[in-house]
């Protein structure tokens, strides 16, 4: 049973050093890819459910990895979001998509509004409302067209510093949404103190909407509570025309999901916009 024992504690060891191993190679990786570029950005369009026009985008971050191809969020957000890589990351994601989205205002494209998601450890960053306004400022992009995307975790760490940074956001104008809402520590008392736009019904709601009646509950409620509180709500996850119905049946404001375009990369994006221009 000792020399079992032993054996064990090696077994663990070894396999934690892997562990430490893999995640120290990961991190590096993500150094150099900030450095050598390998981040992209792909656009999914959101979509106005009264005109069926692209009123919007939003960024989702791409890894272009030289070996292992084009790698997902959830593969490396997390590490990213430990490391403390997210917040020269996500600076990255801001400048360059407030930059792109400017691009299309300048070429008449339609007047898009850009989403951005943002981590908890950026948002706890105190420089994140400067980068901000220093961002809008270099890029020319309106305020108001620019929009941010924030989890209910984010809210959870420190109230007051949570409301202050909201209101100095708000202050420059830009617009606030929650994601995924429904799946977090859901409390209406923030929807009350904080100064929110937009909630995005988180996907999981919206797949079965058409069939699950307590989904379909769910989401009839949270489209009321939004108007309710004068909030614009956006669906996300919309892949089949039944849940489209559904949600314009229902009062949803806008959608996105693979039933309308996945993220695309920006010049397939603009092929988009150009075409419904013409419509
Ligand atoms: P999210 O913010 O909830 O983004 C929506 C995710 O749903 C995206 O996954 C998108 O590709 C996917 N999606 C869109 N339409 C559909 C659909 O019809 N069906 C299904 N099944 N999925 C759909 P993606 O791009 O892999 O991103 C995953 C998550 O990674 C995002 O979830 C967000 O939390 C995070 N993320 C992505 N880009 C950034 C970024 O620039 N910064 C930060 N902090 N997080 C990001
Ligand atoms: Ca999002
Ligand atoms: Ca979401
Ligand atoms: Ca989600």
């Amino acid at each position: 049973a000792k020399k079992q024992g032993r054996n064990n504690i090696k077994f663990y060891t070894t396999a934690m050093n892997q562990a430490t191993l893999e995640r120290l190679r990961i991190e590096t990786a993500l150094r150099n890819a900030l450095e050598r570029e390998q981040f992209v950005l792909h656009y999914q369009p959101q979509v106005d459910l009264a005109s069926g026009r692209i009123v919007g985008v939003e960024a989702l971050l791409r890894w272009q990895h030289p070996e292992l191809g084009m790698v997902a969020p959830q593969r490396f957000i997390a590490l990213a979001e430990d490391t403390g890589l997210i917040v020269p990351i996500g600076a990255w994601v801001m400048r360059e998509a407030c930059t792109q989205v400017q691009r299309w205002h300048a070429a008449g494209l339609d007047t898009l509004r850009l989403a951005v998601n943002l981590s908890a450890r950026q948002f706890n960053e105190p420089n994140l409302v400067a980068l901000i306004a220093e961002v809008l400022q270099e890029t020319g992009l309106p305020p108001a067209c620019l929009e941010l995307e924030l989890t209910e975790s984010l809210f959870m760490h420190d109230v007051a510093l949570a409301v202050s940074q909201l209101h100095d956001m708000k202050a420059l104008g830009v617009q606030l949404s929650i994601d995924d809402f429904g799946t977090g520590y859901s409390s209406f008392a923030y929807l009350r103190t904080f100064p929110i736009d937009v909630l995005k019904i988180d996907r999981s709601f919206v797949g079965d909407v058409a069939r699950d009646a307590d989904d379909a509950a769910i989401v009839v409620s949270i489209i009321a509570l939004a108007h309710n509180l004068k909030l614009r709500v956006v669906a996300e996850g919309v892949e089949t025309a039944e849940q489209l119905d559904y949600l314009r049946q229902h009062g949803c404001d806008e959608a996105q999901g693979y039933y309308f375009s996945h993220p695309l990369p920006a010049h397939e994006v603009e092929v988009l916009l150009r075409s419904a221009i013409h419509d």
